[in-house]
């Protein structure tokens, strides 16, 4: 069956991405994963990034985890946002690392019979997961029952590597693993690196790199670290889909719902067989697609299953015709991070929110 929008996902970029990220940071590199792999697909990148050399896989979630090991993945697997009252026994089935952020958790783990792997993580500034509160109480409880593998933490501003938050959370870091250390405790991988931290500091990159959107070849921000093209990095997904209908409007012709836009000359306009239940963002003015390396806005806003745009009264496109969404934008089409900055979201929002009606395609990009 023809598909009428697809996103093609181009392993060969994410392994020369991890290549990239791995000489840069020049330690074990943590494949992140979650949430179906920023949109690209949880097996398949997680088995193409072992593939590729990545050390670890990193994901959100327990079943995530489990999903990657029943498939296959023989490299350690660490899941971080792992609530109390999870399935802990199956954790330690299939030999995923745990991340700990509360006694309640910690206490739920040393109660099993076999000994969790785990990674002590610490809030050292971003305030959301890791130990704050509990810091003191958790270093005072007996810790024979687990294996300490890792300790790690997250910034909050990696994208802005001018931030003194940066350093400071570099140093409440070090400070926390110093407390560790006092009561014997090291673990053997320290990290704390995203990929803008990969990117720009490598005073943070310690014992391992944790790399989600820049494996994907995507700029952590654009603004702040420049564009794929300027880090080296190659995105992997090219979305595209097929004009349902191309046809010739008058100037004048009110388009779309709200009829917040309209033709200012003759033109043709094509309808693009997507919409915002696949995650085209709703509002995404100064967007669209191209046609043989030509740019076409679109005019109106995104429906639900479609939206418009102008290909102008000299196009040669014809319904059934593909057109790009999105990709590198070495052919003339828009990015990532042009669907991002028109809608006011971040290249991550963009692909992860590609939904589950478009088939993934293990491919290289067409054009
Ligand atoms: C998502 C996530 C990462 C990856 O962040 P990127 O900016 O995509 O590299 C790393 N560590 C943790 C804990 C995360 O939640």
């Amino acid at each position: 069956m023809e598909h009428r929008a697809e996103a093609r996902v181009d392993v060969s970029a994410i392994a020369a991405n991890i290549a990239l990220l791995k000489n840069k940071a020049g330690v074990e590199l943590l494949a992140v994963v979650k949430a179906d792999a920023y949109g690209h697909g949880l097996i398949e990148v997680g088995l193409a990034a072992e593939r590729a050399g990545a050390d670890w896989l990193g994901v959100a979630l327990l079943e995530e985890a489990i999903a990657l090991r029943t498939h296959g993945v023989r490299i350690p697997i660490l899941a971080w946002l792992v609530s109390p009252g999870s399935d802990f026994k199956s954790a330690v089935t299939h030999d995923i690392d745990i991340a700990v952020s509360s006694i309640a958790v910690f206490n739920e783990l040393a109660t099993l019979k076999a000994k969790p792997r785990i990674h002590i993580e610490l809030d050292t500034g971003m305030t959301r997961g890791g130990f704050l509160d509990e810091w003191q109480e958790f270093l005072t409880l007996d810790f024979s029952q687990v294996e300490i593998v890792g300790v790690f933490s997250h910034f909050a501003r990696a994208d802005e590597p001018g931030e003194k938050q940066n350093s400071d959370q570099l140093m409440c870091f070090k400070k926390m693993v110093e407390d560790l250390a006092a009561i014997g405790v090291n673990p053997p991988i320290k990290h704390l690196s995203n990929s803008a931290a990969t990117l720009m500091n490598h005073d943070a990159a310690f014992d391992l790199v944790r790399t989600g959107i820049a494996m994907y070849g995507l700029s952590p921000d654009v603004n702040t670290l420049g564009s794929s093209n300027d880090l080296g990095l190659k995105p992997a997904m090219q979305v595209r889909a097929k004009l349902h209908l191309v046809k010739s409007v008058p100037a004048g012709a009110l388009v779309g719902y709200g009829a917040t836009a309209g033709t200012h000359r003759d033109t043709k306009l094509g309808v693009v067989a997507m919409g915002y239940a696949d995650g085209i963002p709703r509002n995404s003015q100064g967007a669209g697609v191209a046609f043989d390396g030509v740019k076409a806005p679109i005019i109106g806003r995104v429906s639900m299953d479609q939206f418009v745009v102008d290909l102008g009264a000299d196009s040669t496109a014809q319904s059934g015709d593909w057109v790009i969404v999105f990709g590198d934008g070495s052919h003339g089409e828009y990015t990532a991070d042009d669907w991002a900055r028109a809608s006011g979201s971040i290249n991550y929002e963009i692909t992860t929110r590609i939904g589950p009606r478009v088939p993934r395609i293990y491919a290289p990009h067409v054009y």
